[in-house]
Formats: structure tokens, C-alpha cells, sequence
């Protein structure tokens, strides 16, 4: 095992997914630093995903909901309208609102 450069929470990722998948999790630890330092990555990632950018309107007045400040970074999933405080939730997993969806640049409804 090349484990000695391995970090707590890259060690702790790759255990919890081991066990989950009912075995030690050998193959994951045994697998060289840079590859494992990748899967542990990637892993994580799927356990807590970003939140996903949407374009969203409230369903009550069709305010445009962009999340700005802290809210643009911050998981979650209900959203409180800035026009009428009308709260819901568009999507089973984490959004945040956005101007513009990443890779596109339109021009921004007039409303
Ligand atoms: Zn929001
Ligand atoms: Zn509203």
C-alpha cells in the first residue's frame, strides 16, 4: 500500500465508499497517489454535487430569481422570490438562479 501520503479526508472518502460498496476497499487504496487523489475527488464530488445553475421564474408573479452574494454559492434547493416572497422549490437537488446558464449569453427577457 502506498498510503503515506494519503490525506484524512481523502482516507475517510475512500473508506465510507468502500464500505458502502461491501468490500475494504483495497483496490482503491492500493491504486497509485495521483489516480487515487482523482477518484477520491470525483467521488466526493458525487456525494455533495455543487448546485446546479438553472434560469428560474416565480411560478406566482414571473420575477426573474437570480441568486446573487452568498446565495449564488450556497447549496439550496427552496428559493424565496424577491417580488412577492412566494417560496419554492424547482428541482429535487440543489440550484442556485442564474443569469445566464454556463456557455450561453442571451439576451435577458424584458420584463
Ligand atoms: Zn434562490
Ligand atoms: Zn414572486
Amino acid at each position: 500500500m502506498s498510503g503515506r501520503r494519503m490525506s484524512e479526508a481523502e482516507s475517510a472518502i475512500l473508506s465510507r465508499v468502500a464500505s458502502s460498496l461491501g468490500t475494504t476497499g483495497e483496490h482503491l487504496f492500493a491504486l497509485p497517489d495521483p489516480i487515487r487523489r482523482d477518484v477520491a475527488a470525483l467521488l466526493e464530488y458525487y456525494r455533495d454535487p455543487p448546485p446546479v445553475p438553472i434560469t428560474i421564474s416565480c411560478p406566482l408573479c414571473r420575477e426573474r430569481h437570480i441568486d446573487e452574494g452568498v446565495w449564488a454559492t450556497r447549496r439550496h434547493h427552496t428559493h424565496s422570490c424577491q417580488g412577492c416572497g412566494h417560496t419554492w422549490r424547482p428541482a429535487v437537488v440543489d440550484t442556485v438562479g442564474v443569469r445566464f446558464l454556463p456557455g450561453f449569453k442571451n439576451e435577458e427577457d424584458k420584463s
